[in-house]
């Protein structure tokens, strides 16, 4: 799961780490009075205005402005609040800006003397350890800097056994080149993120930038959370910080059925009883010449239940042009799922395109059998070749 720059900035303060302050506005005059309340605080008229989307790269999409001014604030708040935000991480379609953090600005005065840095915190797991990543090169996109200057990444591997230990904050804030008050700042700066990510049960942590002020201080300008899902149960004060309107409105719905789903932007949709399964029939998919639409896991029990409350979401992606359902009889038996799928597409009604079931394992003739003499517009398949054949020509 993931949380805006706000929410992530919050959580990092109630671990210690220094932060960019800010404060949330809704609209243009909650932006003013934010701006107002911000000047009061830290004697400047200056701030910055910045959407919160679930995206990065928000800075060259044009949902980071400076601000002169309370009034420029109000001003400039107006223009991003409502705003398609178009980012590399978006997608073409952007995303719709609902709020804004007005933040400090902490690059003035003496901006020339500030300096960026990147700070991560990930699971590495080709080594089954957590990895801080730290970079002089602040401010750009980490994959960038990992494709162009990999000797510009310092990693430092954690041993899960003594956890993150005092030398190594030394070691990172030494490879960044500091010294005297902000290296200091920086070691603390690191603990106190690292303990944040292990506390809350986080896959990944990225600071980017990290900002040295004029005065030394090291502070975090950005935060980008990714919150381990499988956790989130232990964790309930943070699953509240969940912003539907960030997600995918077919995987909100999804997730609310107990399916695994994930919007892709094939014509191709899937419904498989397995992620393993998914995966293949999602190659199979390509193979046969379509893109898959989705991925779609109804888990186990595929019975008719899951299987409606699949079609009603596949079917609500004008791409999809045939739908493959692939599951497999293990434990559930095919015959069952056949009638499952029966009943389903008549509790929806017509189904304007093709359906393909592919049932194999247990009473997989019988399946078969249901499927043909349902009399629905749905064609039986009990080997992969003769879904992926079917596919081919109904997409032909
Ligand atoms: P991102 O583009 O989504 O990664 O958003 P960031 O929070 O990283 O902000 C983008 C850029 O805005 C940063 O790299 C900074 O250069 C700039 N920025 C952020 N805060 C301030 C600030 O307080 N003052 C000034 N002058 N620039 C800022
Ligand atoms: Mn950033």
């Amino acid at each position: 799961m993931n949380i805006h720059e706000y929410q992530a900035k919050e959580l990092l303060k109630k671990y210690g780490v220094r932060i960019q302050e800010g404060i949330l506005a809704h609209t243009a005059e909650e932006a003013e009075a934010a701006a107002k309340s911000l000047k009061r605080e830290y004697n400047s008229d200056w701030c910055v205005i910045k959407a919160q989307i679930h995206a990065g790269g928000r800075g060259k999409g044009g949902g980071v402005k400076l601000a002169k001014s309370p009034a420029d604030a109000r001003e400039l708040a107006s223009k991003i609040i409502g705003m398609q935000l178009v980012t590399h991480q978006t997608g073409p379609e952007g995303k719709k800006v609902h709020k804004v953090l007005v933040a400090q600005d902490v690059y003035y005065p003496g901006a020339s003397e500030t300096k960026e840095y990147y700070v991560g915190v990930l699971l590495d797991r080709s080594t089954g350890r957590n990895v801080i990543m730290a970079s002089t090169e602040g401010g750009m996109e980490i994959e960038t800097v990992a494709e162009e200057t990999p000797e510009k990444i310092f990693k430092e591997w954690i041993d899960p056994s003594v956890g993150f230990q005092p030398f190594q904050a030394r070691k990172i804030a030494f490879a960044l080149g500091l010294s005297g008050n902000a290296f200091k700042e920086m070691v603390k700066f690191l603990d106190a993120l690292y303990k944040a990510y292990v506390d809350t049960d986080s896959s990944m942590f990225e600071i980017n930038p990290v900002l040295k002020t004029s005065d030394d201080k090291i502070l975090a300008v950005d935060g980008k959370v990714n919150l381990d899902d499988n956790a989130l149960y232990r964790h309930q004060d943070l699953a509240e910080l969940r912003d539907l309107a960030e997600e995918d409105p077919l995987e909100v719905e999804a997730g609310e059925s107990g399916l695994n789903y994930v919007k892709l932007d094939g014509n191709v949709g899937c419904m498989v009883n397995g992620a393993g399964l998914a995966m293949a029939t999602m190659d199979v998919i390509k193979l046969s010449g379509g893109e898959p639409a989705n991925f779609l896991d109804v888990g186990g029990g595929a019975n008719a239940k899951t299987v409606e409350a699949g079609f009603r979401i596949i079917l609500k992606d004008p791409n999809v042009k045939a739908i493959l359902i692939n599951v497999f009889g293990g434990i559930v038996r095919c015959d069952r799922v056949a009638s499952g799928v029966v009943e389903a597409y008549k509790n929806i009604g017509e189904i304007n395109i093709p359906i393909i079931v592919r049932l194999q394992g247990t009473n997989a003739e019988l399946g078969a059998q249901i499927i043909s003499e349902s009399g629905l517009k749905v064609f039986p398949a009990i080997l992969l070749k003769e879904a992926a054949d079917k596919i081919k020509e109904v997409l032909a």
